[in-house]
């Protein structure tokens, strides 16, 4: 059989450039998927943090003035993992200071749909006859609304070869006035129900489900609910007709990045079977954020966006409770600026026993995963999640809501589940700050039973959350759509 060749487009891989989990994804997924002999390429805008990292590279096509879209090329080389990538060098639309969506003071980019269509039209030329390169892919896999225009130019283009869209997250959609069509060089035609429109406006993501062979999310339970109207995002109708059309499939994570026993983030390396470092990094990680020292208190871990979705604002209700217990907080994330001063202001007014760090810190995101006992995630709605399973590798229980991908990743710890060996984490129903009080008071009671927590937070470690599984289920999914 031929080889299987796969453009995985992209907004954001780590670590060129992150903001979430869709990084992790496009860094990790290509490369498990070359494992099983996929040849995966991977198509990133060219931000400023990808140029300066791209280190050799050669130029494999240039682009004057597509569709009237700025003058680009495409450069090509290859990650630190050896995944070739190309990068789409386009000054004007990327080179910037601010983040990949936002601008420093946290808004949206003006021009967003110009750089995300020019994204996704560059995808939709190399899958079609009019591509530059020499090598031809069988299939676009196209991730989140930046790309979400790629299956509907490849609906119009000639000699298109099939597309697969993944949805990494549904409450992002890539809305725009309906004008911007125009600028986009779609054709009127296409803003229908059937077609780019969503309510009157168009939706990058919308026309990558509506013109896409083939729908993915990340993990089985989001597949479901994003077909309800409580988490379908107004998509629940095109979802529910799409439903032959529409698999979830779990994130795996980075099992090298993310290995507690070779982590050079931490103070002490330890795995399943040596897990005393354990505490040299509990210890480093209350040192580092200015809490007690006090090994038997147990220590909540965060790491998050800090966003309505994520459900901090709860914890932050609960966590002068919290510290009465007692257990100590470690909190690292941005985002909503109120829920930024409040977590600041229970750091003063908790000193010792809450710790925040405001920022995006790669590093501290380790040292809090293998640092803490415990990891909080209180989600009202998850995808898939990442920090979950990174925390499950790392010893620390996850206490989550039992939404999407949380559902799918972590087994609520019950006397019968300790005793099976399946419990791995803490999980509460009912959206309230009571139940979330109520796991993670489950959690603490269990971590005074030092046998049992020990047993646990192995069982955690012992859990394969690698890609392997995954990426071939994401092989069977383009092989079906190629009718192979
Ligand atoms: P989402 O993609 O919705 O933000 P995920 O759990 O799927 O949530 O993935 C988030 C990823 O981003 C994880 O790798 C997490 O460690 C990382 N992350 C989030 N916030 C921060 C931060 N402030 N500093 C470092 N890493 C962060």
């Amino acid at each position: 059989m031929a080889e299987l060749k796969v453009l995985f487009a992209t907004s954001e891989v780590a670590p060129l450039i992150k903001t979430g989990g869709l990084a992790d994804v496009s860094g990790a997924l290509p490369a498990a998927l070359r494992a099983i002999g996929v040849d995966v390429r991977v198509l990133v805008p060219g931000y400023n943090p990808v140029m300066s990292q791209l280190a050799q590279h050669g130029v494999a096509a240039t682009f004057d003035g597509l569709l009237g879209f700025p003058s680009a090329r495409l450069l090509s080389g290859k990650m630190a993992n050896d995944v070739p990538v190309f990068v789409l060098d386009c000054p004007s639309l990327y080179q910037r200071g601010g983040g990949p969506y936002q601008n420093t003071s946290g808004h949206d980019w003006a021009d967003n749909a110009q750089r995300f269509g020019l994204l996704s039209k560059v995808a939709a030329v190399l899958g079609s006859s009019a591509s530059p390169l020499n090598w031809h892919p069988d299939l676009i896999h196209c991730n989140d609304w930046q790309t979400g225009l790629t299956p509907a130019y490849l609906h119009f283009a000639q000699g298109a070869v099939p597309s697969v869209m993944t949805i990494h997250n549904l409450a992002f959609q890539g809305i725009f006035p309906p004008a911007t069509l125009a600028k986009l060089h779609l054709p009127p035609s296409c803003f229908s129900i059937n077609g780019v429109e969503f309510f009157g406006s168009l939706s990058f993501l919308k026309a990558g489900m509506f013109y896409a062979d083939h729908i993915t999310t990340v993990s089985p339970n989001y597949a479901k609910e994003i077909q309800q109207e409580a988490l379908g995002f107004g998509m629940q109708g095109l979802l529910t007709t799409r439903r032959a059309s529409l698999t979830g499939i779990l994130n795996g994570i980075d099992t090298d990045e993310w290995d507690p026993a070779s982590d050079k983030y931490l103070a002490k390396t330890y795995n399943n079977t040596h897990m005393t470092g354990k505490a040299a990094n509990k210890e480093a990680l209350q040192s580092k954020l200015g809490l007690n020292l006090e090994p038997d208190v147990p220590l909540l871990g965060v790491v998050s966006r800090f966003t309505e979705q994520k459900g901090l604002d709860l914890l932050l209700e609960i966590a002068p409770l919290l510290t009465k217990l007692p257990v100590q907080l470690a909190m690292l994330g941005s985002g909503d600026a109120q829920m930024q001063k409040t977590a600041r202001d229970l750091s003063h007014l908790y000193p010792g026993k809450i710790g925040v760090v405001i920022g995006f810190s790669e590093e501290l995101s380790h040292q809090i995963e293998a640092g803490a006992d415990m990891f909080v995630m209180p989600s009202r709605f998850e995808p898939c999640g990442l920090n979950q399973l990174y925390s499950q590798r790392y010893g620390t229980p996850p206490i989550v809501h039992a939404t999407g991908g949380l559902v799918d990743s972590v087994v609520d710890c019950t006397a019968a589940t300790l005793k099976d060996g399946t419990a791995s984490g803490f999980m509460f129903s009912g959206m309230n700050a009571e139940n979330l009080f109520d796991a993670i008071q489950r959690a603490v009671d269990l971590y005074h039973d030092q046998r049992k927590w020990k047993a646990l937070c192995k069982n955690c470690m012992s859990k394969d959350f690698s890609w392997e599984s995954s990426a071939e289920a994401y092989r069977v999914v383009y092989l079906k759509v190629l009718g192979r």
